[in-house]
């Protein structure tokens, strides 16, 4: 692991039982608030799209867009947001998927990709996959290809990446 990368592991803190028992929560605000890491964070992310651009970075609610809008500001193409169901303005189209308790569903608007772009979801943290999966459901929904899902943090115990088997997957952390 580069120095730079124990850093970023370093700054990220460990908040049990948040928001509900026995939910480990992963507060990267610690890491956010220090301009070297929060900036070399974003640079993992750039440096494997910025040979082969992808058509937009799509940011998950709500830590994914932290790290998705510098994403995209820094290659230099759009930012799409998929947001929890009710939030977005225009016409949508909708995922749901179920929780451990309960379902979500998320929602993204029906002009934000278009047939044949080729895009990369980008969120904070893969625990079952369930969320990002949903993402790629949505943008498969408007004829769009997923070319990467990027995490900062994968939590492994929940074997995401099952999910995700159909998709190219990075996370910079393991835990
Ligand atoms: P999942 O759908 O189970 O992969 O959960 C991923 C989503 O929930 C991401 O949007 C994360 O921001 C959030 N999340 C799940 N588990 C954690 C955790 N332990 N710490 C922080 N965020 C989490």
């Amino acid at each position: 692991m580069s120095a730079t990368l124990a850093e970023i592991k370093a700054a990220i803190r460990d908040i049990p039982n948040f928001p509900k028992p026995p939910v480990i929560f992963k507060d990267i605000t610690p890491m956010l608030q220090q301009p070297k890491l929060f900036r070399a964070a974003v640079d993992l992310f750039v440096d494997r799209h910025s040979k082969q651009k992808p058509d937009a970075i799509i940011g998950i609610d709500a830590r994914g867009f932290i790290f998705a809008g510098a994403v995209a500001y820094q290659l230099g193409v759009g930012f799409v947001p998929v947001r929890k169901k009710g939030k977005l303005p225009y016409k949508t189209v909708e995922e749901t998927y179920e929780l451990e308790y309960g379902r979500e569903t998320l929602s993204m608007h029906i002009d934000a990709v278009k047939a044949g772009d080729r895009v990369v979801i980008v969120d904070d943290v893969l625990a079952t996959g369930g969320t990002a999966a949903a993402a790629a459901k949505l943008v498969e929904q408007l004829g769009a290809k997923v070319a990467e899902c990027d995490f900062l943090i994968e939590l492994k115990f929940f074997a995401g990446t099952a999910k995700l088997a159909k998709y190219p997957v990075f996370a910079a952390l393991s835990y």
